[in-house]
């Protein structure tokens, strides 16, 4: 995520001027101009992975779109404790996205790395020249 590398094959990730190529779960509506400043937890995808990707991954299944955008380290995903030893419960029941800045993100496990996506534009897969 760091590098924006393939989450499948760990190679470069498909890049030109206009971004970087993600897919990301469907969401449209959750905001007006969504997916702008989405809190994004995979890694974008090199454009062969992503046509295998499509076709194979059951996470996929559930509606995805293929997006170009910048990005940028953003914060992690975890979850968030609280002091109180020895008892050391989470805080909150379900993981959650901490942006740097927030003072919740000393007290989180990161999971993983979020980017924030800015100038993002819906692609199709189709219509993108590449090596498949
Ligand atoms: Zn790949």
């Amino acid at each position: 995520m760091r590098r924006l590398l393939c989450q499948v094959c760990a190679g470069p990730a498909d890049h030109n001027d206009h971004g970087t190529l993600w897919l990301i779960q469907d969401q449209r509506g959750l905001w007006p101009g969504w997916p702008e400043r989405a809190q994004n937890t995979h890694p974008p995808l090199c454009l062969r992975c992503a046509r295998i990707a499509v076709k194979s991954c059951p996470w996929l299944k559930h509606g995805f779109v293929a997006v170009r955008a910048q990005s940028f380290v953003s914060g992690a995903w975890g979850g968030v404790y609280r002091t109180g030893w020895p008892d050391l419960r989470p805080l909150l029941a379900d993981t959650i996205t901490v942006q740097f800045g927030d003072a919740r993100l000393r007290w989180l496990q990161a999971d993983q790395l979020t980017r924030e996506l800015v100038g993002c534009a819906f692609v199709e897969l189709d219509r993108l020249a590449g090596d498949t």
